[in-house]
């Protein structure tokens, strides 16, 4: 069944996001702060909104897609957002990585205005955006889920409900932890094998076949011996993605000693100027501890 969708935030993620949507057969009405960035999927077909508060009038499906919370906070919660625009039954969906605690502040604020909410981080990158493959982690009412899946299915091969509002985003929390600390951890060890004078290739294409073997160690191993820190997932982002889960586990009471200390390497590369790196290059804060780089032996 096609819907009529409005989808707000066009940048790396949304633009190829909002292509899946059209080709599914919805119809989309789009904003974005930058205008240039609405102009390519405008020329695509869909219809150019003025205002996150414009689209949610135009629509009966809200996607966002956008940096982090504050953000998300502006454009469904701020002047001219989407609750401006929006009416009772109207489905929003943020599909940003953010904090579990803002979304179920922007869930509450939806609620009372008779509005569902839904948030539904991703996972697969740019990539899997292109693909229509993401994995989809949701957070909301099995209603509000139900409605949304063939939607979700456009952009997704997995879409999962793990719980209540937020509980998409404690997930996405979840999978950026393992995923920092288990790039850090073949970087200690691509480090210690490398210095040992072994040559990396070789050590990994020992290992990956055993247990440490991981989808992280066979994507992210042979950039970082070709010296590939082409973003992929930026560092700024993964940073981003670890505070947020160090301000929701305080909040909790629990401890999270590992990602801690993976954060504090983030923020040590941005300062120096790797931000815009791929997370892989998470590896380099390790090599200059030891003042050697992973790569093969004479490269
Ligand atoms: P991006 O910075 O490329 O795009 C964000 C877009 O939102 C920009 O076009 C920006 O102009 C727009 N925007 C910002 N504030 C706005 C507002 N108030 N109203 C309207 N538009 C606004 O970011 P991205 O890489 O597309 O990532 C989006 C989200 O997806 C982030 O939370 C990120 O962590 C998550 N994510 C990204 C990847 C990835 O590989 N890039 C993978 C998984 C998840």
């Amino acid at each position: 069944m096609s819907c009529n969708i409005g989808f707000i935030g066009l940048g790396i993620m949304g633009k190829p996001m909002s292509r899946n949507l059209m080709k599914a057969g919805h119809r989309l009405v789009v904003f974005d702060l930058v205008t240039v960035s609405m102009d390519a999927i405008v020329s695509e077909g869909a219809a150019r909104g003025t205002s996150a508060a414009d689209v949610a009038a135009k629509s009966d499906i809200v996607i966002t897609m956008l940096p982090d919370g504050p953000e998300v906070d502006q454009a469904i919660l701020g002047p001219g957002g989407v609750l401006e625009g929006a009416r009772p039954g109207t489905l929003v969906i943020d599909m940003s990585s953010i904090s579990p605690l803002v979304a179920q502040k922007a869930g509450a604020a939806c609620a009372a205005k008779g509005v569902d909410f839904l948030d539904a981080p991703v996972s697969g990158g740019e990539p899997g955006a292109i693909a229509g493959s993401l994995a989809i982690m949701v957070g909301g009412k099995p209603e509000a889920f139900d409605r949304a899946v063939p939607v979700l299915k456009a952009m997704g091969a997995t879409v999962t409900l793990t719980g209540p509002v937020g509980a998409g985003n404690v997930t996405k929390l979840a999978n950026q932890i393992m995923v920092a600390c288990n790039i850090a951890a073949m970087g200690e060890a691509l480090v210690l094998a490398t210095k040992a004078g072994l040559d990396p290739e070789v050590v990994f294409n020992a290992v990956k076949g055993g247990l440490a073997g991981s989808n992280v160690l066979n994507a992210k191993a042979p950039m970082v011996i070709a010296r590939n820190f082409k973003p992929g997932f930026r560092i700024r982002l993964h940073q981003k993605d670890l505070r947020n889960a160090l301000l929701a586990a305080e909040s909790m009471k629990v401890g999270l000693p590992i990602t801690s200390l993976v954060q504090q390497m983030l923020i040590a590369l941005m300062n120096d100027g790797k931000g815009d790196f791929d997370h892989s290059g998470i590896v380099t804060f390790l090599e200059n501890l030891a003042q050697t780089e992973v790569k093969k032996p004479g490269q």
